[in-house]
């Protein structure tokens, strides 16, 4: 094998929001930063169709304008909203957030990832960071002072000394470093689509629980919304099969037809949930962060917003003595201490959550209404879940 030319002080591999944004931030402190993704350079144009759709929540806007992203994010279709409305099909009661009552101007935003990785593209190209689309790795060496990655026929990609597995949930690096991972399958699938409703969205976003179903509709800027419909396996089959006016009427039926008649819909597709927690967040000079490092239940829509999270901290990290070695084992070890806690927190929290609400026993949907509207009553503690919900309790 031949030697890789240059040796980076950060290797981050996958352009998804996560991977962008750490390559960004460690480029924005001077350190020599790559890229390496296997697909073709992310793009986005007002023309295209909304895809996939993400809610960030105040930190991770925070942290986007840290990076100097923020305004050209907003200016592409991303939606502040101001209210999220949670009820259960079984139960009596509501809860209402309002960004008003939390002396907030939104509690979260619509955000296409589409837009997200390319206006994070644009800024690392303007940054200096070394790009190389439509590449893969195909071996690893990883020695005690760098690693090197190696494309096809062995020719050298890059070496650096710190690389960043960003690779996504079935992270390759992850893998070929080693590095376990607890899985929890869900043996269900996220339905998504976009849809145009009879009844305004009023920038809030909707979400019903019915039985082991859940359904979300997220606001979007052109009045439309995203909806994410988490279903059982062999239900979610059977939404996929559906006609057009099938699929709509039965959205409407599970969604209570709160926001009136369906009156179009996208094509859809659905994603499979698994619950993965990484065991180590960092083997060698490889860390993880983002999917590759844990997935989550889109219940509360927070999947990324921890990827975030793990970029800003690691980003934080970097600065001071660990500018002069980026993956030393030091600095590895105060990242995954700060990040690892705190994600399994999550993980834990909304598997409880999505239990207590897929449970059929008897009494329990009653119960759960009546929780729901304790908790809508009981200001201190719907405040306390709201801060922690929308990012509010982070440095935003
Ligand atoms: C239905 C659904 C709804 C969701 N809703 C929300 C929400 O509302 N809010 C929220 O915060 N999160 C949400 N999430 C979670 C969120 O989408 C993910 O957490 C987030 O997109 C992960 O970002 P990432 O950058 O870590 O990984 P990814 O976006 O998966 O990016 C990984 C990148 O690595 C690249 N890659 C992989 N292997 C290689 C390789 N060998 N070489 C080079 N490149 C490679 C891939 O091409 C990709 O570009 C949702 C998830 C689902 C399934």
């Amino acid at each position: 094998m031949t030697r890789a030319p240059e040796v980076l002080d950060v290797l981050v591999v996958g352009a998804g929001a996560v991977g962008g944004a750490i390559a960004l931030g460690a480029a924005r402190q001077g350190l020599k930063v790559g890229l390496l993704e296997q697909d073709e350079a992310p793009r986005f144009d007002a023309s295209m169709p909304v895809t996939r759709v993400v809610t960030l929540n105040q930190a991770s806007m925070g942290f986007l304008a840290e990076l100097g992203v923020r305004e050209a994010l907003e200016v592409r279709r991303a939606h502040a909203f101001s209210g999220m409305t949670v009820w259960d099909a079984h139960g009596p009661g509501h809860i209402r957030f309002e960004a008003d009552e939390l002396g907030v101007p939104a509690l979260g935003w619509t955000v296409e990832n589409a837009a997200l990785e390319a206006v994070l593209w644009g800024a690392m190209e303007a940054a200096g960071v070394q790009l190389w689309p439509a590449t893969r790795w195909h071996t690893l060496d990883s020695r005690p002072e760098r690693v090197d990655l190696y494309g096809a026929g062995a020719r050298a990609l890059a070496s650096a000394r710190l690389v960043v597995a960003a690779d996504g949930a079935h992270s390759p690096l992850r893998r070929r470093m080693g590095i376990a991972v607890a899985e929890q399958p869900y043996f269900a699938r996220g339905v998504v689509a976009t849809v145009a409703t009879a009844q305004p969205h009023r920038d809030t976003a909707w979400q019903r629980f019915v039985d082991d179903q859940v359904i979300a509709f997220l606001p979007l800027a052109d009045g439309r919304c995203s909806i994410v419909w988490s279903q059982p396996d062999h239900v979610a089959e059977e939404t996929l099969a559906l006609g057009d006016d099938a699929f709509r009427r039965a959205l409407e039926r599970v969604s209570d037809g709160c926001l009136g008649a369906i009156t179009e819909t996208s094509p859809r597709f659905a994603f499979p949930l698994i619950g993965r927690h990484a065991r180590d967040y960092h083997a060698g000079r490889v860390v993880l962060a983002g999917d590759a490092a844990h997935t989550i239940h889109p219940l509360a829509g927070q999947g990324l917003n921890l990827g975030l999270a793990d970029a800003r901290a690691l980003v934080d990290g970097l600065h001071g003595p660990a500018r002069r070695d980026p993956g030393a084992e030091t600095v590895l070890r105060a990242y995954t201490r700060a990040r690892r806690a705190e994600n399994g927190f999550m993980l834990h929290a909304m598997d409880g959550f999505r239990r207590l609400f897929g449970a059929r026993l008897a009494g329990l949907p009653e119960l759960r209404g009546l929780g729901v509207r304790l908790v809508d009553g009981a200001g201190p503690v719907k405040r306390r879940l709201a801060l922690r919900a929308f990012g509010l309790d982070r440095g935003a």
